[in-house]
Formats: C-alpha cells, sequence, structure tokens
C-alpha cells in the first residue's frame, strides 16, 4: 500500500460543489454512483456521504487517454477526481465537473451484490447480508445520521445537566433480574456472562457518591425471541441521579426526548424528508396512563387482561391504538417488576416503576430504586434468587446509600419513533438477532 499523496487530496465535499464554484479546479473523492456514456458525451455521478456530483466529458474537449479511463469506471468504483467546476442547469446541484485527471483507488467487481441506488427494492436479508453496500443508500444512511444526532443530543443533554458519564463492566459474574436471558461465556476457569443492564453498577455508582451518571453502551439478552423490536445486542442509554423520585426522573427523561426531537427536525431535514418522515413535536408533559386504568382499557377493546400480568403483544397493540404519540405507563404491579424497584410505601403490590411508550412500542423503562439493604435483600430472595450471589452489589447499600431513581431509553427502539421505521433490524448497523451473527 502507498500512502496518499499530497496532489491526491479531497478539496471539497459533492454537497459543497455548486455555481459559486464555477472556474474553480477542485478535488473530490467519491463512489461512481451511475455511468451514462452518449457517444459525444459521458456523465459520471459520483457519490460521496452527503450528496452526488455530475461529471461531465464532452469527447471533443477530453483528451483520448482521459475518456478511455473514464469508459473504464464501473460502477461503486472508488476514485478520485481533479477537475473544473462548470454552471449546468441539468446538473442536480446546478453544477458539474469538466474532468482533468482521474485517480482509481478501487475498481469495484461486477455484479455488484446488491443495487446500491434506490429504483430496486431489496429484502431485509439481502441488503444485511451486504449491509456495507446498503448502507450507501441515501434512505439508509440517513437513519444512522439521525442516530448520531439524537446520542450527540443525549449527550450534550446530560452534559449540561451536570451528569457524569460513566463506562461499567459488561463482562459480568451474575445476572441483574435472574439467571434468564443471559448470554452465558467462559471466562478462564469460571462462568461469566455478558451484561444484560448496567442497573446494579449504576446504582453502586450512587453510593460512590457520582450522584447524576449516564451511560451510553450495548446490552446483551439471550432472548430467542423473532420479533421487529428486539435484539440480542442493543444500545441502551442509561440513567441513575441521587436524591430523586420516579417523578424526577420521568421529567429527565421527558425533556430529553422533547430536546432530541427538536434536534432532529432542526438538524437533519434532509434526513426526514428522504425517509418522508414528518416528525411532530410533543409539547410539554406526556400523558400518563396507570396501570390500573391500562388494564381496563385494554379490556374495553376485548383483550383480556387480568390484573398482575405484563401487557401481551395484543395489550401493547390496542393500548397504542388508543393512545397518541410518547405516553408514560406507571404504578406498575411491584410483582412483575425487578427486585430493585421501589414498592409504593402505602400499598406494596403497586409500585413506583414506569414505562414509557411510542405507540404500542415500548421504549424506555425506569423507577424509583430500593435503597433500604434490608427490605433489597428481603426483595431479592422474594424473586427467588440467591442474595448472596448478589454480595458486591448488597455491600454498596450497607454503608451509605442515598434514594435514587433511573432509567433505560433502548437507542434503538428510540431511533425507530424517530425514523418511522417498524424493524429494529434497520436502525443498528449490524443487527445480531437469532438467526444473524454476521457480518
Ligand atoms: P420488552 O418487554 O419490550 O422485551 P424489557 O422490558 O425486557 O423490554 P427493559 O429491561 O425494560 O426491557 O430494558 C429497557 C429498554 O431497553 C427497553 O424499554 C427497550 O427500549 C430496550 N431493550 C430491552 N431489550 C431489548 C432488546 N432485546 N432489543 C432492543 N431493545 C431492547
Ligand atoms: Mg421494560
Amino acid at each position: 500500500m502507498t500512502r496518499l499523496s499530497n496532489d491526491w487530496r479531497r478539496t471539497h465535499y459533492t454537497k459543497d460543489v455548486d455555481e459559486s464554484l464555477t472556474g474553480e479546479n477542485i478535488t473530490v473523492m467519491g463512489w461512481i454512483h451511475e455511468i451514462r456514456d452518449l457517444g459525444g458525451i459521458i456523465f459520471v455521478l459520483i457519490r460521496d456521504r452527503d450528496g452526488m456530483i455530475q461529471l461531465t466529458a464532452p469527447s471533443k474537449e477530453i483528451d483520448d487517454e482521459l475518456l478511455e479511463q473514464i469508459r473504464k469506471l464501473r460502477k461503486e468504483s472508488v476514485i478520485g477526481l481533479k477537475g473544473t467546476v462548470q454552471e449546468s442547469g441539468k446538473a442536480p446541484n446546478g453544477a458539474e465537473i469538466i474532468p482533468s485527471e482521474i485517480k482509481v483507488f478501487s475498481l469495484a467487481n461486477q455484479p455488484l451484490p446488491m443495487d446500491p441506488t434506490e429504483k430496486v427494492k431489496a429484502e431485509i436479508d439481502t441488503r444485511l447480508d451486504s449491509r456495507f453496500i446498503d448502507l450507501r443508500k441515501p434512505s439508509v444512511s440517513a437513519i444512522f445520521k439521525i442516530k448520531s444526532k439524537m446520542l450527540h443530543t443525549v449527550r450534550t443533554f446530560f452534559e449540561e445537566n451536570g451528569y457524569l458519564e460513566v463506562n461499567t463492566p459488561k463482562l459480568v459474574a451474575s445476572a441483574t433480574e435472574g439467571g434468564t436471558e443471559l448470554f452465558p461465556i467462559t471466562y478462564f476457569e469460571k462462568e461469566a456472562f455478558l451484561g444484560q443492564s448496567p442497573q446494579l453498577y449504576k446504582q453502586m455508582m450512587m453510593s460512590a457518591g457520582f450522584d447524576k451518571v449516564y451511560e451510553i453502551a450495548q446490552i446483551f439478552r439471550a432472548e430467542e425471541h423473532d420479533t421487529l423490536r428486539h435484539l440480542n445486542e442493543a444500545i441502551s442509554i442509561d440513567m441513575e441521579a441521587s436524591f430523586m423520585d420516579d417523578v424526577d426522573v420521568m421529567k429527565v427523561l421527558n425533556d430529553l426526548v422533547q430536546e432530541v426531537i427538536i434536534n432532529v427536525k432542526n438538524d437533519c431535514k434532509e434526513e426526514l424528508k428522504t425517509l418522508e418522515v414528518d416528525l411532530a413535536t410533543p409539547e410539554g408533559h406526556f400523558e400518563i396512563v396507570n396501570y390500573d386504568d391500562a388494564v381496563d382499557m385494554i379490556n374495553s377493546r376485548n383483550v383480556p387482561m387480568e390484573w398482575g400480568e405484563d401487557l401481551s403483544r395484543a395489550a401493547e397493540k390496542v393500548l397504542g391504538d388508543m393512545m397518541d404519540g410518547y405516553y408514560f405507563l406507571t404504578e406498575w404491579p411491584t410483582e412483575i417488576k425487578p427486585f430493585y424497584v421501589m414498592p409504593n410505601e402505602k400499598n406494596p403490590i403497586k409500585s413506583h416503576a414506569f414505562d414509557l411508550m411510542y405507540k404500542d412500542l415500548e421504549i424506555s423503562s425506569g423507577a424509583m430504586r430500593v435503597h433500604q439493604h434490608d427490605l433489597l435483600r428481603e426483595k431479592i430472595a422474594e424473586k427467588g434468587l440467591n442474595p448472596d450471589a448478589f454480595g458486591g452489589y448488597l455491600k454498596a447499600f450497607e454503608y451509605g446509600m442515598p434514594p435514587h431513581s433511573g432509567w433505560g431509553l433502548g437507542a434503538d427502539r428510540f431511533n425507530m419513533t424517530l425514523t418511522g421505521l417498524e424493524n429494529i433490524r434497520e436502525t443498528v448497523l449490524f443487527p445480531r438477532d437469532r438467526r444473524r451473527l454476521t457480518p
């Protein structure tokens, strides 16, 4: 491999080439999107991440060697192009480039494993098999530009509100909520697991006096389901804050979701247009439905649900039909929530847990936590788990633990609500599901 020479440095991205540059000599880098050879003139569309520019080669004006080089180009090859900008009413950007020199960095084999233009619709499996090409499509890269904006907003939001970003381990010795749904791994001579949630660690950060923390990281769930909203590896946006209750952290979540939507609407206009999404900015507080009312609402639509059950898929669907956009589901039965969830003091069969829903999709779960050591120990045992297996965690509750609350927001599911996509696989670069571990 040779190092890139200084002669071949990009001067412009294609989106920045317009008639204002007329007469200038520029250098662009990109992929061959399309070649049209009309004999007397050749048009080549060159694509980079955020746009395209047309190379126009009238055979009378270009020397034969260069023409020959252009004729040999193949779709999706990567080239560098030097040339002069010329105004053009017909070209996409109102400008085109008359080539003076071309450098082929990499010639793409033909035929391509899939069509990277938007002309032919491919099945999701075909697309994921050749994901690197699929991601070249503006309608696909738009999803990840929105995700990047979302994550950036999340970080800025937390930093501006005094949260510390933390990184907790993903190799763990015991389960967060019990032994199911975990990927066991071999850890030298011991058994270990991939972390299903930073829950226990972010709570320990409260005992550590970090006051307010957030983490954006992978979670691993060995759930075998094959649904449009579950993956075996997902990104969770987690927060935990001391001296806050469930209502306080619901407000944090509400504010964060609104801030993300505002920023995406402002900064991702092109991407939203490409995806044909018209994002509504939710005003004020999201609606709150308590669990009791939700059970009644679900039963009223002839989907049977007993008090104390988790929402079935059918229940989520009818509730989603009745509710618009984002809403909180609160006052969950203690029984069906994890051991670390704080029961209601007056009526302990109910809890201080909540979910944030978007229509029929759960995007976040949160709660005020149990911060009293003895109660926590008791609750672990009630769930049929061995408190001694949680020794390292429980210890943090014995030597000064503030009351605290927090939530986990699924970044990929949140992105589904921003991009209008129904299949979570589309919002993850290289999704991991029951059947897919590559690429
Ligand atoms: P569900 O009931 O939909 O399976 P959950 O209640 O098991 O989700 P939590 O443990 O509450 O999920 O995790 C917090 C958030 O993390 C969820 O609200 C969701 O947004 C996201 N999440 C959880 N599991 C997955 C998964 N397998 N794939 C993608 N996102 C997930
Ligand atoms: Mg949940």
